[in-house]
């Protein structure tokens, strides 16, 4: 594959005045190149939605029409974005192209989702309303863990609301972006989308501009904190979608040999790069060997290896900070007494290649049970009691999701529901839906992404009060 990625800036394709590598993860490699975008183009970009906005806020069916010919576009293109997903981020074909298409899914539902006009009364004296409004111009800033969906949680309840926008990716996976802003070119009306790509320094231009009224941001802990407080003095709305370190109980009921496969999906996912992946699990004393074992089973069967090949299940990890964080994470938890069960080094060769890694006999204190490994490696913790495994999984400035495993569901879902986060899970982990709110308490993020409360984080609301009197 070579070819030109230009960022889309009022519906027209654009090139930098410099160009930074991507690098194929499989190989290590520079695959491509993507546009550094300059200061003046973010100026360009900005201004360009902002004149855009008054027209595109204007025609609801109009903006309605546009996301469900976006969707159509996702699905007949899958195939060669998902290429693009799989050179830059590293998973498998299968899953790449899989992205696409839900982003095409994602499109579809908020494009018939309704924008609700509330009368709250209705009488002699006055009609009084209650509407959504949209913001203006959102600044939209992206990880590289699903650098198309996470894209479009935001670009479809954004645009649907009448905002226009102004996105910009991961320097490590800018190019499937790219590629949606050029393949919505002849879709959305200009300045309505506009994608931008550079280095993390772009994003911080984006969060101090004076244009974008709201800054809709994906990505680390650390990150947040610096968009919010970037975002303060001007007051502009935020969303931070954050980092999480998703425990996963297993109550004693629990049957190991059904649970695993599930488990084992839920942490392994993207090569457990996924923030609400299961990143640490809880296992009473009773079944700790058996689900080691199960789980340790699983990690050594599945195929890692290059995304483009066939058959391949798991693909490298994105970039090297990350692949030697992860790393770092399991050589510390190794040298603190942990025993690998499965994996626990990096695969020798090119490319960021990482063993699937089980790691037992760890406890909490140890950095990778306490942090965000966001890697190919889960440690297994043993509790004798169930109280004392709730408080566990609780005490973290996380907050992202959580999942309770058990025979008796009712149970379950009652330990499920004193879990201290977004989204908690029975006997599954992962299930995420486009009508599903999804968002963190406490460290994990400030507001929602997806179903109707998710659009309106996109919106103002007005009250509009007719007297009659
Ligand atoms: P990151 O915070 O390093 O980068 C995210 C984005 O922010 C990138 O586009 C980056 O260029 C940009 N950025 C960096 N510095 C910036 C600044 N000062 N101002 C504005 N923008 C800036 O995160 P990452 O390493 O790309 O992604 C991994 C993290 O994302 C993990 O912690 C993961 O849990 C989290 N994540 C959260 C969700 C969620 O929905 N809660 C989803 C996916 C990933």
């Amino acid at each position: 594959m070579s070819e030109n990625f230009s960022m889309t800036i009022d519906g027209r394709a654009v090139d930098a005045p410099a160009t930074f590598g991507v690098i194929n993860p499989a190989t290590g490699e520079v695959a491509e190149q993507a546009p550094d975008a300059s200061r003046e183009q973010l100026d360009a970009a900005m201004a360009s939605a902002r004149d855009a906005y008054a027209g595109w806020r204007g025609d609801e069916s109009a903006r309605r029409k546009a996301l469900l010919a976006a969707a159509d576009v996702m699905f007949a293109r899958s195939e060669e974005i998902g290429r693009i997903l799989t050179l830059e981020q590293g998973k498998p074909l299968s899953e790449g192209t899989m992205e696409v298409v839900a982003a095409g899914v994602w499109l579809k539902y908020f494009a018939d989702l309704e924008l609700p006009r509330e009368v709250i009364q209705d009488d002699g004296n006055a009609l009084v309303e209650v509407v959504r409004r949209p913001m203006g111009v959102v600044a939209a800033i992206t990880p590289w863990n699903y650098p198309l969906l996470l894209a479009t949680w935001k670009l479809a309840p954004a645009l649907l609301a009448g905002n226009t926008m102004v996105l910009k990716p991961s320097p490590f996976t800018p190019l499937s972006s790219l590629k949606l802003g050029e393949v919505l070119r002849d879709v959305l009306p200009p300045g309505v989308l506009n994608v931008v790509t550079g280095g993390d320094e772009l994003g911080s231009w984006m969060t101090s501009h004076d244009v974008p009224r709201k800054i809709s941001f994906t990505g680390s802990v650390a990150t947040g904190k610096r968009v919010a407080a970037a975002a303060a003095p001007d007051l502009k709305r935020v969303t931070l979608e954050l980092g999480g370190n998703d425990p996963a109980i297993v109550l004693e009921d629990a049957d190991p040999a059904a649970i695993a496969d599930k488990v084992f999906g839920g942490a392994f996912q993207n090569n457990g790069q996924v923030c609400s992946a299961i990143k640490r699990v809880y296992v009473p004393d009773s079944l700790y060997g058996d689900v080691v074992d199960a789980l340790a089973e699983r990690a050594k069967a599945v195929k890692v290896g290059d995304g483009m090949e066939d058959g391949v299940q798991y693909g490298p990890i994105n970039n090297r900070p990350q692949y030697e964080r992860v790393s770092e994470l399991v050589a510390d938890a190794l040298a603190g007494g942990a025993r690998a069960a499965a994996g626990g080094r990096p695969i020798d060769g090119p490319g960021y290649f990482f063993e699937p890694t089980i790691l037992a006999d760890i406890e909490d204190g140890a950095r990778i049970v306490d942090e965000e490994q966001f890697g190919p490696a889960l440690p297994i913790v043993k509790y004798t009691n169930v109280e004392d495994a709730i408080a566990r999984a609780n005490g973290t400035h996380f907050g992202l999701s959580g999942s309770v495993w058990g025979a008796d569901a009712d149970r379950a879902a009652e330990i499920a529901g004193r879990l201290e986060c977004g989204t908690a899970w029975v006997n599954t982990h992962l299930a995420l839906a486009p009508n599903q709110p999804f968002g963190g308490f406490k460290w994990s993020g400030v507001g929602v992404e997806n179903g109707p409360w998710g659009l309106y984080g996109f919106t103002e609301l007005q009250v509009v009060h007719r007297s009659k009197g």
